[in-house]
């Protein structure tokens, strides 16, 4: 970076100008270099911030299922959910889908999800049907598939 480089030729400058006895201009120069050497340290600080950020996210990733149409979140040993598919593909969001009728609705996209039930109540309902392996989720189960 043109900083690091400015930097250096810096330093070099401001030994020069001491051993030539030009303290004041030496002082000068240290003084912008402290002004960028914080500049730096800032920008420093921000990049570990990112990264922090950014390992979350990863780590995010590594706990979040796809059941098909949406996703569900795995919290220490917790299912969290559903969110929004598209929302989480496109932005890396989890918006929480509201449970309507007979589908999931996303508030942020307004993407729906059905529900894959042909009736329309919600919850109690038998397990196996089809090839479908689970019924509705529901907030409370933690064992989807
Ligand atoms: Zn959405």
């Amino acid at each position: 970076m043109s900083s690091t480089l400015l930097q250096a030729t810096g330093f070099k400058r401001a030994l020069l100008l001491c051993r030539e006895g030009k303290h004041s201009e030496a002082e000068a120069i240290l003084k912008s270099l402290q002004d960028e050497f914080l500049a730096v340290c800032e920008e420093n600080e921000a990049l570990k911030a990112q990264l922090h950020e950014v390992a979350a996210v990863l780590d995010l990733a590594d706990n979040v299922r796809f059941d098909g149409q949406k996703y569900w979140l795995t919290d220490g040993g917790e299912q969290k959910g559903p969110y929004c598919q598209v929302c989480y593909d496109r932005d890396g969001l989890l918006i929480n889908l509201q449970r309507r009728e007979n589908n999931w609705e996303c508030r942020n996209c307004q993407s729906r999800f059905m529900v894959p039930s042909k009736t329309a109540v919600p919850a109690r309902r038998p397990t196996q049907r089809g090839g479908l392996k689970k019924a509705v989720p529901l907030f409370f189960e933690n064992d989807m598939v």
